[in-house]
């Protein structure tokens, strides 16, 4: 092929043979292959693992009609990769642009209405890309007063002073294990206030930086709040309540969501986390009621820096996440002393005479000085006009949108706000450029949402890609997975003496009949989300087991334990490691 189509193919040759896993795979690949087509011999040639082209002179045929007369050669058109299930997909994203407006008729290209992570991506890349672009970022205090600047959620009430808190709370327990290295220190009460201030000034450059960087970038920047009036208008109200109208040729929908309130009678006294990162003075003794992220990391920093902390499950831990990582996640924070209240919800909350919150459940109840609800969150569209351009929401206010693109051709949506989205800042900035391309550059295809790596940054953090274990088993049937786990001590946990060991553990789910493809890996330990981050392409890739237990690791890290996996779960062995 390469010599009859030089520069157009590029092939790539695998000696199945020499590989044990694949020796046994192959028979069984070539019987699914032939699938009904009477053709017993190789090659047998099909293009994305669906289109059956034949043998090597039907191959060649449609190689030529494929590439002949200088057409683009197959990376264009058909992903190509290692195998089938390997290749990567390219889907086609085109947008449907409102063919009737022109460019010149508005008052901009485009305007987007949120700065977070997904509206300050777009409209940057956006306006790099030659586009006049308004801007519109506008913060509705929260119902307890709380009010922060441009940059979205992340920025101000979520990932960063988030992980600023979770490291607050891992110092703590460093300056806990530097006696048994030497370290003559002595740990002291945690300053709340202090940490509050630091990070608030933090957030503070952070706000002033984006602002520095939408003038540099040519953005519009309106500290305003929009509606739409119609696809191709939006009201602006400023903080005087002045109300203006700007036209564009496109629209980005990029509002995100805010916390839902706990619906409970006196459910207004509890807090969310959009104040929690600014209360003035220390939250005291604690109730979070919800158990995903949110909840459970809160409810982590806070035990770190010494609050008695209680977390009220109405369920389980951690919905779609896997099951015994997410138990494994609980019974790590009951180690470092968070309490649960399992099976329950808050049926009421009541002001005590000494102004601390009564909370009462079906089968309790009991006081504390601050109620954190993180029982998930609302799109924040109800205020956005969307009636006028006949656009709908679903029952947690999200809009449909497919690939961005809303039913309306002018108008878009990216990140929280939109219905099926993952609710993560890397995959709303990634949204916000893909979709300035795909409008300003012609680009076609959309963000690729497989293999998105995530951490829950809870006291023992968990990290985690691809499937989980429950969902590979229902997918795929139980007789089609192995999984390869083991308990382990990181090596700094091994002096310390107040550590306990083989809490950490990590587990990685294949599919026994593709190679032992990766599906999914699962990471409990220190630093899981430094670790896990990088697999997200190797699953994407098609990593197999082999693959991963080929890798040469780095010792002594965490991150090796991955690759030198032997246990198989089906063995019903203990998998605890000890020793390097
Ligand atoms: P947002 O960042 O929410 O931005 C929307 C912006 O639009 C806001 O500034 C809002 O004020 C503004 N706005 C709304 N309506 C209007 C209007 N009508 N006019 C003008 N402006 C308007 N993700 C991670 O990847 N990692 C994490 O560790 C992580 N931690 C989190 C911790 C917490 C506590 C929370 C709550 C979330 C966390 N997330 C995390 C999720 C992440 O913050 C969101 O996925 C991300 O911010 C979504 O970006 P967005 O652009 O869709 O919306
Ligand atoms: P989720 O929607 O993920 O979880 C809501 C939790 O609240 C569930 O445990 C749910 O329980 C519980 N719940 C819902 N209603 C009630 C009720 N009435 N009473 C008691 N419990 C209730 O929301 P989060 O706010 O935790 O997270 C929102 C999103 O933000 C996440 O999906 C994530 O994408 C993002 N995020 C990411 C982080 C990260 O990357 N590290 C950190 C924080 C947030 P049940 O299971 O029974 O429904």
């Amino acid at each position: 092929l390469e010599l009859l189509f030089p520069d157009q193919v590029e092939t790539e040759i695998i000696e199945l043979e020499s590989r044990k896993a694949y020796k046994a795979w192959l028979p069984k690949a070539l019987e699914k292959l032939k699938g009904g087509e009477d053709h017993t011999s190789s090659p047998i040639a099909y293009v994305d693992d669906s289109e059956y082209i034949g043998g090597c002179d039907d191959f060649l045929e449609y190689a030529r009609t494929q590439f002949g007369g200088g057409a683009a050669g197959p990376r264009n058109g058909h992903g190509v990769g290692n195998n089938g299930s390997r290749s990567k997909v390219v889907a086609s994203a085109k947008l449907s642009i409102d063919a009737e407006s022109k460019s010149g008729e508005f008052d901009y290209d485009l305007v987007i209405i949120g700065g977070g992570s997904g509206g300050l991506a777009a409209s940057k890349e956006a306006s790099e890309l030659g586009a006049k672009v308004a801007l519109l970022d506008f913060v509705v205090p929260s119902p307890h007063g709380t009010k922060w600047g441009l940059g979205g959620t992340c920025v101000n009430v979520g990932c960063i002073p988030k992980k600023l808190f979770h490291h607050a709370a891992l110092t703590g327990e460093f300056m806990q294990d530097a006696p048994d290295f030497g370290w003559d220190v002595q740990v002291g009460a945690h300053n709340w206030e202090k940490l509050v201030d630091n990070v608030r000034n933090y957030i503070k450059s952070l706000n002033f930086g984006y602002k520095v960087q939408l003038r540099e970038k040519g953005v519009k920047y309106l500290n305003k709040l929009g509606s739409l009036i119609d696809a191709h208008t939006v009201k602006t109200v400023d903080k005087k309540g002045k109300e203006e109208t700007i036209s564009a040729q496109r629209i980005i929908i990029a509002v995100g969501g805010r916390p839902r309130p706990l619906d409970c009678e006196g459910g207004e006294l509890a807090i969310s986390s959009d104040d929690m990162f600014y209360l003035d003075s220390a939250p005291g003794k604690t109730l979070v009621v919800g158990a995903s992220y949110v909840a459970l990391e809160c409810a982590s920093f806070l035990t770190g820096f010494g609050y008695d902390t209680s977390v009220m499950v109405r369920s389980i831990l951690l919905r779609g996440f896997d099951q015994q990582m997410a138990d494994k996640v609980g019974e790590a924070m009951e180690k470092l002393g968070t309490k649960f209240i399992r099976g329950a919800v808050p049926r009421k909350l009541e002001k005590t005479d000494d102004g601390r919150i009564r909370v009462h459940w079906d089968e309790g109840s009991d006081v504390f000085d601050t109620v954190l609800a993180a029982v998930g969150r609302l799109a924040d569209t109800s205020k956005l006009g969307l009636e006028n351009v006949g656009l709908k929401t679903n029952h947690v206010g999200k809009i449909k949108a497919t690939h961005s693109q809303t039913e309306v051709p002018s108008i878009f949506a990216i990140g929280d706000c939109v219905e099926g989205m993952l609710e993560l800042t890397p995959v709303a900035i990634e949204l916000g450029r893909n979709l300035a391309q795909r409008m300003f550059v012609g680009r076609e295809d959309p963000v690729d949402l497989r293999s998105i790596p995530t951490a829950v940054f809870a006291g023992l953090e968990y990290g985690c890609v691809g499937l989980s274990e429950d969902a590979a088993r229902e997918e795929y049937g139980d007789d089609a997975i192995e999984v390869y786990h083991t308990h382990f001590t990181p090596l700094q946990w091994t002096v310390p003496h107040h550590r306990e060991y083989n809490v950490c553990y990590t587990k990685v789910v294949v599919l026994k009949d593709d190679d032992e493809r990766v599906l999914g890996m699962h990471l409990l330990s220190p630093e899981a989300g430094e670790v896990i981050q990088a697999y997200g392409i190797s699953l994407k890739y098609g990593m197999t087991f082999e693959d991963l237990r080929e890798l040469v690791g780095i010792h002594p890290t965490i991150g090796e334990e991955l690759c030198l996996l032997t246990e198989p779960k089906s063995s019903g062995k203990d998998a605890i490691k000890s020793g390097c």
